[in-house]
Formats: C-alpha cells, sequence, structure tokens
C-alpha cells in the first residue's frame, strides 16, 4: 500500500493545452511527453489530449516514441527529438539532428536546427553545406524546420532574438517548410515567437512559464501523504536524523511515509509546510530516505492514516522545487515511482 497519493487532473492538463493554443501567436500546438511526461505519466495525459484534439505529440528516445505510439493508435504524429537509430521504427517521426542523420533517414521527418542551443540540431557549417546541395534532402519529407530556445524564460535575455535571427536566417536557406519554434515560455515571448507548431511540456503540467510573473496555468498535480504514526514528544527531544530539530515546547509529530527516495530533495529542511484542512504546519528535522516529520501540535483534527498535503494549491511544485534551489522540471520528473498515481478524466 502506498504511502504518497499524487492525483492528477487530465481535465487541467487539457485546460493549459486550450490555453496555450489561444496564447500562441501562429499554428498547432503539440504536446512534449518525454520522461514520462514530466514523472506524471504519459498515457493517461496523452489519450485526454488526444480527445481534445491534440494531433501531435514529442517524446525523447524512440522506446517513449513505441509506447506513445501503442497508447494513441494511428493518426497522431509522434516525434522523437534525440538521437534515432535509422532503421524501421514504423509511425514514428525522427527529429534529424546532423547531416548523418540526414543521410540516414527518408520520409516524414523534421528537421532541428541548432540556433544557439549547442546541443543537438544541425550546426551553422551543416546548415551550409545542406543550403549548397539541397539534394541531400531528397528522399525526406521535411514536415517542421525546428529549432529550441535556450532562455525563453527570461524575456529580456539577449539570446532569445539571437536564435530568433539566426533561425529565420537558417529557414531562408532550406528548402520553404513549417516552422517550429516555442516552448513553454516561448509561447509567452509574443507573436514574433510564434510559428506553426509550439512544443510546450512543462506549462501542461501547471509549472509557471512566465518565473517571476503570476503563473497563466492551472494546477495540474497534487501529492498528498499518509500519516504512519503520530506522537507525542516533551520539550528538549529532538526529531530525526542528526538531532536537527530540537522540541522547545511540548509537541505532536506526524510521521508520513515519504522520502527523498520519492524525490522529495532533502534541501527541503525547515522550508517544506504541511497542510491539512486547510490548516499549515512546518516540516521538521531532516527528510528520511522514506519517511518525513511534521509538527502538528495544535491540529486537533489530526490522526494516524490521515492524508496531508505536501504539494497543492498552498505550495505548488514551483514553490517546493525552489525551496530545494532547484526547478520544477526537476522536481517533477523525480517524482517517485512508489507513489500511487490517481487520474482524474479530462
Ligand atoms: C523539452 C523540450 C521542449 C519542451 O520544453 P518546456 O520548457 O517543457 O515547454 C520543447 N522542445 C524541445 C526540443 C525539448 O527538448
Amino acid at each position: 500500500m502506498p504511502h504518497g497519493l499524487l492525483t492528477i487532473d487530465c481535465g487541467a492538463v487539457v485546460r493549459n493545452w486550450r490555453r496555450l493554443c489561444e496564447t500562441h501567436a501562429g499554428g498547432a500546438v503539440a504536446a512534449v511527453l518525454k520522461a514520462d511526461a514530466y514523472g506524471l505519466g504519459a498515457a493517461p495525459i496523452a489519450r485526454a489530449l488526444r480527445d481534445a484534439g491534440c494531433r501531435h505529440f514529442f517524446v525523447a528516445t524512440v522506446e517513449e516514441g513505441e509506447a506513445l505510439r501503442a497508447t494513441l493508435g494511428e493518426g497522431p504524429m509522434v516525434a522523437v527529438l534525440g538521437g534515432f537509430p535509422a532503421g524501421k521504427h514504423a509511425g514514428l517521426t525522427p527529429v534529424l539532428n546532423s547531416l548523418d542523420d540526414v543521410a540516414a533517414h527518408s520520409g516524414p521527418a523534421i528537421l532541428h536546427v541548432d540556433s544557439g542551443m549547442s546541443r543537438l540540431g544541425l550546426a551553422l557549417d551543416e546548415l551550409e553545406k545542406l543550403a549548397d546541395n539541397p539534394a541531400l534532402l531528397d528522399g525526406l519529407e521535411i514536415l517542421y524546420v525546428m529549432t529550441h530556445l535556450a532562455a525563453a524564460e527570461d524575456p529580456q535575455h539577449p539570446l532569445n532574438l539571437v536564435q530568433l535571427t539566426r533561425f529565420n536566417e537558417a529557414c531562408l536557406r532550406l528548402p520553404r517548410a513549417r516552422r517550429s519554434i516555442a516552448n513553454s515560455s516561448g509561447i509567452f515571448l509574443g507573436p514574433r515567437f510564434g510559428s506553426e507548431l509550439a512544443r510546450p511540456g512543462a506549462a501542461l503540467y501547471g509549472l509557471n512559464p512566465t518565473p517571476g510573473r503570476p503563473n497563466p496555468m492551472e494546477p495540474v498535480f497534487t501529492l498528498t501523504g499518509q500519516v504512519l504514526q503520530l506522537r507525542n514528544i516533551p520539550p528538549g527531544q529532538t526529531v530525526g536524523y542528526g538531532g536537527a530539530w530540537l522540541a522547545t515546547r511540548p509537541s505532536r509529530i506526524a510521521t508520513i511515509g515519504i522520502g527523498y527516495a520519492d524525490g522529495l530533495p532533502r534541501a527541503l529542511e525547515g522550508r517544506l509546510k504541511g497542510r491539512y484542512r486547510g490548516q499549515e504546519f512546518p516540516m521538521v528535522g531532516r527528510v528520511s530516505m522514506d519517511l518525513m516529520t511534521f509538527d502538528v501540535t495544535g491540529i486537533r483534527a489530526m490522526k494516524a492514516g490521515r492524508w496531508i498535503e505536501i504539494i497543492g494549491p498552498h505550495q505548488d511544485a514551483d514553490m517546493v522545487a525552489g525551496m530545494a534551489g532547484t526547478i520544477g522540471y526537476e522536481l517533477l520528473t523525480s517524482l517517485g515511482r512508489r507513489f500511487r498515481r490517481d487520474y482524474l478524466p479530462a
């Protein structure tokens, strides 16, 4: 019996996708479902988005692509972002990241141009070669030419316009094709960053694509942990490893069955808050591998077996990530495989 419960609202994911469709200046909006939909579970989320009309999906690996194709059935595009071995992967769309990839593939594909991320995609010198010899693209049907923004979450960052300019210049030198530019944050950079296909991931899952400004997205999930035990301790007694927290008054301590093995970093010590029936209280002591402790002194309704909210309206994933010195993306993709995942239908 899992002690942690993730409740994932597929309806909220769909509403976020529609919101992104309204905001994106340009054409369609895809869904990036790599890493099992950022840890939330690709299959139920993919079905909900498909039923809402989403026609384009991106994953990181061929294995993820094959699983997603089995979930979605025929029809929607399933594109693989990183490394697509030449061979038969019927029904998946390769993202071509180099001239070697261009040479190795035929049929429908996406051409990835590196405009400044310096990670994947055709470099400028490769682009020159392609521009000088367009026959290299023979046998390929380029569905989109794409690029990926490195700093879109900061609208003031000079790299945004540098990348856009480089990409526009690259597109002028290539055979005419539809374009794909914005990730979640890129959608909020304004009409210049619009294209025929945006590729949001994080914003679908409720992470804030506009850090430092109010979150335009709806939260998508809550994480609750079940109270395994309640105990009363006297002043002067410590809680947890290292005796790191000291009770200064008679205290009531609730232990829940979630720890750093479930993706809640130790750096949350002294920062995280729990919530029960609208009342908030601090986590105390260190995060253990499978356990965390909360000071629930004065929370009279608390009982063993009850569920404490850890991530929810009082404290969203971006906040919890910030407390631990990381970003929502890393927190989400670390969320434990031990949690039960319940899905609310769209
Ligand atoms: C992960 C990824 C995205 C989605 O980015 P978000 O910031 O989560 O919206 C889009 N495009 C590429 C190439 C990616 O790797």
